[in-house]
């Protein structure tokens, strides 16, 4: 089954701060994802806690919060068909080690912490994603 969904991306700190926007969202457009919304922000460290709740009980959770509130970030709405799955094939595996080739951190993380964008994983989780980052 296909369907037109939205996704959450975000250009993590350590791509920004290397100038890498433009190029991935390259990636996005040649694989027929739409960016619909986009803006470039820095989020306070308790927004970061906030939004990555999930991984609350996990061991890198606090350096991972620290992180992404460390620099600016770029939050897009991506569209398209099966656009969540679609994303995350485009980022490619977690830890760049692991990433295929191809992939936005295959070619641009540097580490599993540094690893460039993140991608909603769910349907459920995109819909708060994005109301987290555009509710309007
Ligand atoms: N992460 C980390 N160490 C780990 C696993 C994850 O630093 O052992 C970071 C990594 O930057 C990842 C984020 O936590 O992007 C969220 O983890 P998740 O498992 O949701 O990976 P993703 O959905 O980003 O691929
Ligand atoms: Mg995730």
């Amino acid at each position: 089954m296909s369907s037109i969904e939205q996704t959450l991306s975000i250009i993590k700190p350590d791509a920004v701060e290397r100038n890498l926007n433009e190029n991935i969202k390259k990636f996005f457009l040649k694989n027929k994802l739409k960016i619909v919304k986009e803006k470039k922000i820095q989020i306070t460290k308790e927004e970061a806690a906030e939004f990555y709740k999930v991984h609350q009980t996990k061991p890198f959770y606090e350096r991972l919060c620290s992180y992404l509130s460390s620099g600016p970030i770029t939050v897009m709405i991506l569209e398209g068909v099966n656009a969540i799955q679609e994303n995350r094939k485009i980022m490619g595996a977690t830890d760049p080690k692991n990433a295929e080739d191809g992939t936005i951190r295959k070619e641009y993380g540097i580490s599993i912490d540094k690893n460039s964008v993140h991608g909603s994983d769910s349907i459920e989780n995109a819909k708060k994603e994005i109301e987290f980052f555009f509710k309007s």
